[in-house]
């Protein structure tokens, strides 16, 4: 029987309020580590997006409005919505594991602090970044070169990490100005409402954020909406060239961060004796389901069967389990669908001849969307296991024989966003890292940090997330020119 108490929104959070939605639909969501339902929420409508984007557009046009307010306002308004983020933290992260299968401890390290730490980032960040800065012109007189907000965000979030990819939108668009309409996935709209709790007790003017749940339709209306400037999107390459090429036709500004099938790669020297809660986080973090992991660990020859041992070892000890308890490792896949596509890879690894080191067998547990962690040896990196993103906890190890082979195994990828080098050599870690064609990539680890600009190259997206690189992603130019100061200046 359930203990769950159902988690039930029948409003929609647009221009500062809960407002009636003007459809029924309803999106309903189920635990992914008990099958049950645990909540719903009105399904979005087209009439909800126009609703949405006026709302925004008013606040972006209001000439005292939020694109007004000085920096300092903003970057006070901003702490003091991380502050509401923080007191919600734990409620969050419970929200977010429910429905994605998250480990809490998990949520608990990255989701319950990535946004608050964020938007104190940016709040930071936009108080000491001038907006405006005087040239002399070349051909006389002077040039005011303006940093100016893009205007009105549509901002496309997935499942996976809900909060704190929703947060390195939030982040930046609120510091340079902008306004914003989100639409998060309906696999995880619950936690979206903690976040308008903590928007509204943050005393934003209204409509400079509002949030509209649906699905991909929902998503392509907005991406389109006339009224809307600029889209950020983080998801799937499947949906991110749909999206790249609508905002085309539309010569929209669109950032998009999509998939990876990144490579972890183990260097003659490496010494992984102590590294293996620095492995789990680079290959396996969140059952597998984040986008930069090194799903394709690139192993010596000479090593490979001691480094299978290493990944075999870690996959067979991990706590596999309901996602809300505190010592689970690993928990189950968002989703039915997403879990069959994870099968359906595993089936298809073994199929083209990829032997089975760890899991690879269907899941005990009773219930829940789980998948065993899964280590596949003796994989070429052409075979659909190395090539495709899986999302769940699946490995290849896939041997080389020199450092060069080891690079091109690593760039032979339609994608480029994570990755590691692991070395006892930081130089020659480093010096390997620079060669592999990816948007970011770690030394004996991996994990984004809010500093540092994330984002893709190739398959992986376009454009940059966090850091100042982040923030100038939501800001446009403008060049005024001044007479005053050359020849003519001061004459009647
Ligand atoms: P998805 O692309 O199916 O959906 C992502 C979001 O986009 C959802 O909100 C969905 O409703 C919406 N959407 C889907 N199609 C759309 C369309 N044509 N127009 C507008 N909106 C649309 O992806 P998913 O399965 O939810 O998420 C997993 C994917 O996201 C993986 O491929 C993963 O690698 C990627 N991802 C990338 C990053 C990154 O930063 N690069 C981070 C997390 C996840």
């Amino acid at each position: 029987m359930s203990t769950q108490t159902l988690i039930e929104s029948n409003e929609l959070f647009i221009g500062g309020d809960w407002v009636a939605p003007q459809g029924s639909g309803r999106i309903d969501v189920h635990s992914a580590s008990t099958e049950e339902l645990i909540g719903s929420v009105p399904d979005g409508t087209n009439a909800d997006i126009d609703a949405a984007v006026a709302a925004a557009r008013g606040a972006f046009d209001d000439p005292q409005g939020w694109a007004a307010w000085t920096a300092e306002d903003r970057a006070q308004a901003m702490e003091r919505l991380a502050d509401a983020l923080d007191a919600r933290a734990e409620e969050t992260c419970q929200r977010i594991s429910m429905q994605n299968g998250m480990p809490i401890s998990i949520a608990q390290q990255l989701e319950g602090v990535f946004p608050s730490v964020l938007h104190r980032y940016y709040a930071g960040l936009i108080r000491a970044t001038p907006m405006r800065e005087e040239r002399a012109g070349l051909l006389g007189g002077t040039i005011l070169v303006e940093k100016t907000p893009v205007g009105v965000v549509g901002a496309i979030v997935p499942w996976n990490f809900p909060q704190a990819l929703a947060a390195f939108k939030l982040a930046p668009l609120l510091a340079a100005g902008c306004t914003v309409v989100m639409k998060p996935s309906p696999e995880t709209v619950l936690d979206s409402l903690t976040l308008a709790e903590a928007i509204r007790e943050a005393g934003f003017p209204d409509g400079v954020i509002n949030i509209v749940a649906g699905g991909r339709e929902l998503g392509a209306y907005l991406v389109e909406h006339p009224r809307v400037d600029k889209v950020a999107f983080t998801g799937s390459t499947t949906a991110g060239r749909t999206i790249a090429a609508r905002c085309g036709e539309l010569l929209r500004p669109v950032t998009l961060e999509l998939g990876g099938k990144s490579a972890a790669i183990m260097l003659d020297d490496a010494d992984l004796s102590t590294a293996a809660e620095n492995l789990f986080a680079a290959t396996l973090l969140n059952n597998g389901q984040t986008c930069f992991l090194g799903t394709r660990v690139l192993a010596p020859r000479a090593r490979y069967d001691e480094i299978l041992g290493v990944f075999g070892g870690l996959a067979n000890a991990l706590q596999v389990g309901d996602a809300l308890d505190p010592t689970t490792q690993i928990g189950p896949m968002a989703s039915a669908r997403q879990r069959e596509r994870v099968e359906g890879y595993i089936a298809k690894g073994k199929a083209e001849g990829a032997r089975v080191v760890a899991g690879g067998e269907p899941s005990e547990q009773e219930r829940g969307w789980f998948v065993q962690p899964t280590i596949f040896a003796d994989v070429a990196n052409s075979q659909t296991i190395a090539q495709e993103e899986i999302f769940g906890p699946v490995l290849s190890v896939i041997p080389y024989d020199s450092d060069e082979e080891a690079l091109a195994i690593a760039n032979d990828s339609e994608y480029g966003l994570g990755g590691s080098v692991w070395t006892a050599d930081q130089e020659r870690g480093e010096a390997f890292a620079r060669r592999v064609q990816t948007g970011s990539i770690g030394i004996n680890h991996y994990m984004i940090d809010p500093a540092a600009p994330f984002g893709g190259v190739k398959a992986s997206g376009i454009g940059r997330e966090l850091g100042p690189e982040g923030l100038q992603a939501y800001l446009s130019t403008q060049s005024i020119y001044n007479k005053q100061g050359g020849a003519e200046a001061g004459a009647p």
